[in-house]
């Protein structure tokens, strides 16, 4: 039985889905959508790189320990990867994962890809926290987003520790 519970209160009313867009907008790094922000230099320095990949701290957040790897080349989805880059990803991730657990206090390690706000391939690595079973699954992003932010600084020094750890 799954422990994962919502961060609001009950009784939540399902509402109905609105009209779709389609074509939807660009995204960012989209032809015809707004510059891509890391290959414009305006994402969070990086804590971490090698050939293929750069790892940054998320600002705005209330887990620390949350980072985000993205390929060095811009492409937007697994399939667009190059080979080397798709055989790479399982090992890199394996480091991240790790790394993240060597921080502590930490139940396991998420993993979302969403790609609906920028085409530049990036991967969230979060941690849930070790006991926090209301926030399994799906529920962890929602927490997160409720939860109270911690300062950018604390987010980046949790994410340097990663780093050191790769
Ligand atoms: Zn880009």
């Amino acid at each position: 039985m799954s422990s994962m519970t919502l961060p609001y209160q009950e009784p939540l009313v399902p509402r109905e889905p609105g009209e779709r867009q389609i074509p939807e907008p660009p995204r960012r790094g989209e032809e015809g959508g707004p510059p891509c922000m890391l290959c414009a230099g305006k994402a969070t320095a990086a804590v971490w790189s090698d050939d293929k990949w750069t790892l940054h701290p998320p600002v705005g957040g209330s887990l620390p320990g949350a980072v985000w790897l993205a390929a060095r080349v811009h492409v937007d989805s697994f399939s667009d990867l190059p080979g080397e880059h798709q055989a790479d990803f399982g090992r890199v991730a394996a480091r991240v994962e790790r790394a993240i657990l060597a921080l502590g206090d930490i139940g396991r390690v998420h993993l979302y890809r969403w790609g609906d706000g920028g085409a530049h391939f990036h991967v969230w690595f979060v941690p849930r926290p070790l006991g926090m079973l209301e926030a399994s699954g799906m529920a962890l992003p929602l927490w997160e987003d409720v939860l109270p932010n911690v300062p950018d600084e604390e987010l980046r020094a949790a994410a340097e520790r990663v780093a050191a750890g790769m």
